[in-house]
């Protein structure tokens, strides 16, 4: 069994009471690995460790390049460690092994390139004001960042936050999700081979509310605080937060609207929308849940969808021909399960799919929905779409801006005009037309309402992760 233990000061180090928990692999439902489990004691010192490496240690006052060179050696390592990394996060969280060794790790490996190589092109403003006087900006490290990650994309969404926190100069706390701390840890590790100083990056296990989350939001010397997660969970952080001012990023939840109007590319229609709602067994917070498709041609898109999602190969997330794995956590697939259940109170069809063997469940469309129903409104980070006709443009845009949540939404239409008004009226983070999931680290990311405060990316990293600072000059 993998025993995994804090990381603070390059050094792996046991909580100081003994205490663990468990790691369970969703396939067997069985303990794969065991972690060190924090109390506030661990969390002091890693808070302490990153505090005094912000104030005392080089990495703040190196220069973008000697930064960048770390952050690379960070990305080589990981590289060189891929196949062992995506393993990790297969037996942690149960995605298949395509996606692990597919995605997820590339992906992280872009986020240390693209914010090394970002920082060193970074320029800075200059305000020359008249003769006597000019102005420029710094952007300086803000000091000590608390980053908290979820359980759906374990190492590449806490390299979205460690990167760039690293790559403006600060120094970090990184809390990993307790249902899959391992693939983090070996991250601290890898970090610690490519030379980073101590302390400029450690790692606490444990859980959130009176464990190592809450510790770290409420810690009067932690200046940052990143956050991703679930919409609830931010507003516990915030309220955490409030009594001593720190910066807040949160990327929460999602009820991705999906519309597909009678003058879309049919296949690519459904190929995209099948991608949108079954990609990681529906565990990703820009799922599209909410399919709304043209009325005219509503039963054929019905049709072929169905056919096609029942094709999909569900299994052991470690074969390689399987594309839809169980469900992260007992928990969660009793909660996912727990909204099929309601189709007897809330009088909806499971036209297809429904619960599988273990915490599986099969790709799912459900019919007879409306947006009243709770499957339509909350969000259910499950392989379960609701699919719903509708007549105009108008109604299509009023059904998919009907939810709190704002983090993204799809079109699908030949019709340029249409996609643009449509983009434009549709109150989301991220629209995609004609396509799902595209990604560039320049773009801005976040969501309206309920899916986030602020927005990640290129230039809106720097302005979370930095201080900028105006030096004004008599000359
Ligand atoms: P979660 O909110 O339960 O947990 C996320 C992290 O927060 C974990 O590390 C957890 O231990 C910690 N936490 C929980 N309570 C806390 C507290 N009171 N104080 C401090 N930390 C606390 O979310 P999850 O179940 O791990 O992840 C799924 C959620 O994440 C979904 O809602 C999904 O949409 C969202 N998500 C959003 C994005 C995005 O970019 N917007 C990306 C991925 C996931």
């Amino acid at each position: 069994m993998k025993q995994i233990r804090h990381f603070i000061n390059n050094k792996s180090i046991d909580s100081k009471d003994g205490k663990i928990f468990d790691s369970v692999n969703p396939a067997t439902q069985t303990t794969w690995a065991q972690a060190a489990l924090g109390s506030k004691s661990e969390t002091d010192t890693a808070v302490r460790a990153a505090r005094n490496a912000f104030d005392n240690g080089p990495w703040p006052k190196m220069t973008a390049k000697e930064r960048a060179g770390f952050l690379h050696k960070i990305a080589d390592l990981i590289e060189n460690n891929m196949d062992e990394l995506a393993e990790i996060e297969t037996m942690d969280m149960g995605k298949p092994i395509t996606q692990s060794r597919g995605k997820d790790l590339p992906r992280t490996v872009d986020n240390f390139r693209f914010f090394a190589d970002y920082i060193t092109l970074s320029e800075n403003e200059s305000f020359p004001m008249s003769n006597d006087y000019h102005i420029y900006t710094r952007y300086e490290p803000v000091g000590v960042v608390a980053a908290i990650s979820p359980w759906n994309f374990p190492i590449m969404l806490a390299s979205w936050k460690v990167a760039p926190a690293l790559a403006f100069g600060n120094t970090v706390v990184l809390k990993p999700a307790e249902q899959t701390p391992v693939s983090c840890y070996r991250l601290g590790e890898l970090a610690a081979e490519a030379g980073l100083p101590e302390g400029v990056l450690n790692i606490v296990h444990g859980f959130g509310p009176k464990s190592v989350g809450e510790y770290l939001t409420t810690h009067p010397d932690v200046d940052l605080v990143t956050f991703t997660g679930e919409s609830n969970t931010g507003r516990a952080i915030q309220k955490a937060v409030s009594s001593t001012l720190k910066g807040v990023s949160f990327e929460m939840g999602g009820k991705g609207a999906n519309i597909v109007f009678d003058d879309a590319d049919m296949n690519e229609a459904i190929d995209w929308s099948l991608r949108a709602i079954f990609t990681n067994a529906g565990q990703v917070c820009l799922a599209g849940s909410r399919l709304y498709v043209h009325k005219n041609i509503y039963e054929d898109f019905l049709t072929r969808f169905v056919q096609k999602a029942d094709q999909m190969i569900v299994g052991d997330p470690t074969d390689l021909k399987t594309e839809i794995g169980p469900l992260a956590s007992k928990e969660h697939y009793n909660k996912v399960a727990g909204y099929l259940d309601l189709a007897s109170e809330e009088k909806f069809t499971i036209y297809a799919g429904g619960k599988g063997k273990g915490w599986w469940i099969k790709p799912t469309i459900l019919t007879e929905v409306h947006n009243e129903m709770r499957v339509c409104k909350e969000e259910i980070f499950g392989p379960i779409v609701g699919i719903q006709p509708f007549e105009t443009e108008a109604e299509a845009i009023h059904l998919a801006n009907d939810t709190r949540y704002g983090l993204n939404a799809m079109l699908f239409t030949e019709n340029v005009r249409r996609a643009h008004r449509v983009a434009a009226a549709l109150r989301a983070g991220t629209v995609w037309v004609n396509c799902f999931f595209i990604r560039d680290l320049r773009a801005p990311f976040g969501g309206f309402g309920d899916s986030g405060i602020g927005r990640e990316g290129g230039k809106y990293s720097k302005e979370f992760f930095t201080e900028p600072k105006a030096v004004v000059m008599k000359i």
